[in-house]
């Protein structure tokens, strides 16, 4: 089924008002087959729409002007949590809500769960969906550090094949992704986290704000010596990123409040944060030290004896 919008193009407002000042087709596809067909069939020309809280923004300021919209939201088998084995799946439109209230979350990705509930507000995480999220390629998306730390990886389809690439892969700078035109993000694939605990601070301006800065960690610690480690951050840099430097200062070590502190510390020289409406550069960094010791605090605490 299909609807052409035939609203009078607005000036550009640059703001975020009611309007969308531009035509363009809209399709409600209810399988995945479907979908899949029209963007093979448009590719390029046509926008996926999940939730639409970034991209009905984006398309209301016209930084994105789609001549087709591809609404996914009523192909309800890509909304699922399920432990598979020694695996967590998670359908692309499972919610930020639906992240919240799930047990398995809270049990097998305890990160991904802090995100859940400091995401937007209780509105936006009832429409927002995780594979919107990672797809819109923010360096702020809360999904990203806690994912990164519980070495997830995003399955990728399209009408000819279906591929799995590690999260670390998918996002490549600000809203650039290596999904191709005709792929859509099916479904996100988590390791059990076995002795691991995890965690993710964020800090924004306000309650509903996007980060500031954020960070995640997840750690094992066996005989009293860190024997795995993985620290990732968020809107300190093009793109959430791993502190592999960090990480390697924490990885076989005795762990103490020294050793987390100079860990920590050490963050600044893999960040490289910016200047923006949210805050400063230097700010990002200082700050980024703070939320790295807070995240591997809360982690050790979570961690399985
Ligand atoms: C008031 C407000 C507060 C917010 N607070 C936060 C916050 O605290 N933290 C945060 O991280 N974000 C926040 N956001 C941003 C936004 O809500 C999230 O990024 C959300 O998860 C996006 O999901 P969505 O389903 O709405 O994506 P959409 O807007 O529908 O899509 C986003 C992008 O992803 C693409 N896309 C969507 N699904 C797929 C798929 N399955 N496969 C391929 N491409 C796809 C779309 O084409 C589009 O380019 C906020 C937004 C608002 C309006």
């Amino acid at each position: 089924m299909y609807v052409t919008f035939n609203s009078r193009p607005a000036p550009v407002n640059l703001r975020n008002t009611r309007i969308i000042p531009f035509n363009f087709q809209y399709f409600e596809p209810e399988s995945l087959d479907e979908a899949l067909q029209l963007l093979s069939q448009y590719g390029p020309e046509a926008k996926i729409l999940a939730g639409g809280t970034d991209l009905l923004v984006k398309m209301k300021m016209r930084t994105v002007v789609p001549k087709y919209i591809v609404n996914i939201k009523r192909i309800s088998r890509l909304r699922y949590i399920v432990m598979d084995g020694e695996l967590l799946r998670i359908g692309a439109l499972t919610t930020w809500r639906d992240l919240e209230k799930s047990e398995l979350v809270r049990e097998e990705v305890p990160a991904l769960h802090d995100a859940a509930k400091s995401m937007g507000s209780v509105q936006v995480r009832c429409m927002a969906t995780v594979g919107g999220n990672l797809c819109n390629a923010s360096p702020a998306a809360d999904s990203a550090p806690p994912l990164l730390v519980h070495e997830a990886k995003a399955k990728l389809t399209s009408k000819q094949k279906t591929r799995t690439i590690k999260i670390e892969e998918l996002i490549t700078g600000p809203g650039k992704t290596t999904l191709r035109s005709d792929e859509l993000l099916e479904e996100i694939i988590i390791p059990r986290r076995g002795k691991g605990g995890s965690s993710f601070i964020k800090i924004g301006r306000v309650a509903v704000d996007l980060a500031i800065a954020s960070a995640a960690t997840y750690v094992v610690v066996e005989d009293g010596v860190v024997s795995e480690i993985r620290v990732a951050l968020g809107s300190v840099a093009p793109k959430p990123i791993r502190a592999r430097g960090c990480e390697a200062m924490l990885k076989g070590r005795k762990i103490n409040d020294d050793v987390l502190r100079a860990a920590s510390e050490a963050v600044v020289s893999e960040v490289s944060p910016i200047d923006d409406v949210r805050s400063s550069a230097w700010y990002r960094r200082e700050v980024s030290k703070a939320l790295v010791y807070d995240s591997l605090v809360r982690s050790l605490a979570r961690a399985r004896r």
